[in-house]
């Protein structure tokens, strides 16, 4: 009889969990996997994909006023949010059936409820224990709020979604990916939206030119700005809208506050004080590179380890750990030129260093940088322009980063990430024939 009820006990089925579990189980490893929330985890459920359904939705509102410059007549059909967020739980519904299916399939033993670390190899679900060889922590983030008056009054991305009827006035909290990417979504689906962010120009940490690129758009796209202040305190009035009042002494009327001020690692109530795993000041599990946390037998990954908070990138760690851990591999996870995008309006996609980061790291820089109107907005009647940014070492000529703000431009920077992995040079990229006429042919005619 085995030692132990399973061989990897994974709490958590989200992008790095299911991963992992599913990879492992499918070697012929005895694999449970709790899961008390939803399958498939927050990138399903209330993050990328529903987030990307969304910035489709949005997209419709232009897409219908730019189409008249085509010739196409028709007046700008009304907008039903109902619609969309139910066609969204049904999508969901059905992923979530998927991931189901996919666990059990595999071999994996799925357990509903909420996971408790009892000790180095046991854990509880509801009044059940499970003993297991090995843990894998993958709980993910859950948003974090600051402290505020009318605290109670806001709303995160766990509940936007699913709002019960559409905002017409929206005030969203924040300057990072969910924040830019909400203010785009409820700006194009018609709500009148301000977006509040405490520091001098939002997306801190992205390359400065596209920063101030990605702004000037929003603005075109009635997106209110307002830089350099907070909330003070939010209200409900009697009509049962909120009355925001911001550190500069200005009062917004809103029908949602959404705060996405970051995100903090999920680890309320998961036990890890009954192990001897250390965590940042956060909270954030601390593993070595092998995903291996200070209590040899318990491993994490994934958003609750505060990393990168990227789907790609949990999914890579799961995938390694089950290589390293049943198939004799000793694989790292590369976490260098990680490419992402946000799906602000326009989108932003982007890899390796910001000019800023260029200039403290190498002695001499090459910065090739363009901004035109794409060739579908000389009719569509939008102002809308593209930004398109590399940076090169001049001693090397290699490729250090590639910024882009505008149409497609995720899907443009992971080719991009490609050549940049395998070392390309600008010579590289100026010997590559182009696509015509595309805006992604920018990249390689940049002099
Ligand atoms: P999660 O996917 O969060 O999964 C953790 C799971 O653990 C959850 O299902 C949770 O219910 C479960 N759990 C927690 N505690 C317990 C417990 N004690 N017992 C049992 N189960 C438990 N990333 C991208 O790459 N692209 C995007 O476009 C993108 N958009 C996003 C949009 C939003 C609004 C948000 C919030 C995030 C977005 N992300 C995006 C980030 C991405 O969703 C995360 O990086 C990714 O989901 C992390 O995966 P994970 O496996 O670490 O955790
Ligand atoms: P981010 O860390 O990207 O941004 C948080 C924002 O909130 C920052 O602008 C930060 O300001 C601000 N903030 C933090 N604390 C406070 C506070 N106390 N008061 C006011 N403002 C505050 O977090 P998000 O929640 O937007 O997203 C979490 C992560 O999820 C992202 O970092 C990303 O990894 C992932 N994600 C990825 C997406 C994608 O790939 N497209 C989409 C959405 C999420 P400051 O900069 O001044 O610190």
């Amino acid at each position: 009889m085995a030692e132990f009820d399973f061989d990897l006990f994974v709490i958590g089925a989200g992008s790095g969990g299911v991963r992992a579990g599913r990879m492992a189980a499918a070697m012929g490893v005895r694999v449970a996997i709790a899961e008390d929330r939803y399958l498939g985890g927050t990138c399903v459920n209330v993050g990328c994909v529903p987030k990307k359904l969304y910035v489709y939705a949005s997209h419709y509102g232009d897409d219908f006023a730019q189409a008249r410059g085509f010739g196409w007549q028709a007046e700008k059909p009304a907008f039903r949010w109902e619609t969309l967020r139910d066609n969204k739980r049904q999508e969901i519904e059905r992923l979530n059936g998927i991931y189901r299916n996919m666990l059990v399939n595999s071999g994996c033993t799925l357990i509903d409820g909420r996971a408790r670390i009892l000790d180095d190899h046991t854990v509880a679900v509801g009044d059940k224990r499970y003993s297991a060889q090995r843990i894998l922590v993958a709980t993910g983030g859950w948003p974090f709020v600051p402290q505020i008056e009318g605290r109670e009054h806001i709303t995160t991305s766990n509940e936007v979604f699913d709002l019960e009827t559409f905002p017409e006035r929206v005030v969203v909290v924040g300057g990072g990916y969910i924040a830019v990417e909400f203010a785009g979504i409820f700006a194009g689906l018609g709500a009148k939206t301000h977006q509040i962010y405490r520091g001098e120009l939002f997306l801190r940490g992205f390359d400065q030119e596209v920063r101030e690129f990605v702004a000037e758009e929003m603005r075109k796209k009635d997106v209110d700005l307002r830089f350099n202040t907070d909330v003070q305190r939010i209200d409900k009035a009697g009509d049962g809208s909120l009355r925001v009042e911001l550190k500069n002494g200005e009062v917004l009327a809103a029908d949602c506050v959404l705060y996405a001020t970051g995100r903090v690692p999920n680890v309320t109530n998961l036990g890890l004080e009954s192990v001897a795993v250390h965590q940042r000041d956060n909270g954030a599990i601390i593993v070595n590179e092998d995903f291996q946390t200070s209590a040899p037998s318990v491993y994490a990954l994934g958003d609750v380890t505060d990393r990168v908070q990227l789907t790609p990138v949990a999914l890579a760690e799961g995938m390694a750990l089950v290589r390293n851990l049943y198939d004799g591999k000793a694989e790292k996870v590369d976490y260098d030129l990680i490419p992402t995008a946000v799906f602000c309006q326009p989108n932003i996609g982007t890899v390796g260093l910001t000019e800023e980061q260029a200039r403290e790291r190498y002695a001499d820089i090459d910065v090739y940088s363009s901004s035109f109107r794409a060739l579908k907005h000389t009719l569509s009647g939008s102002d809308e322009r593209t930004l398109m940014k590399m940076i090169v070492d001049s001693a090397t000529d290699r490729v250090l980063g590639v910024h882009m703000v505008g149409g497609d431009a995720g899907e443009i920077i992971q080719g991009i990430a490609i050549a940049m992995k395998a070392g390309a040079t600008k010579a590289v990229f100026d010997s590559t024939i182009g696509i015509h006429p595309t805006a992604a042919e920018e990249f390689v005619t940049m002099r």
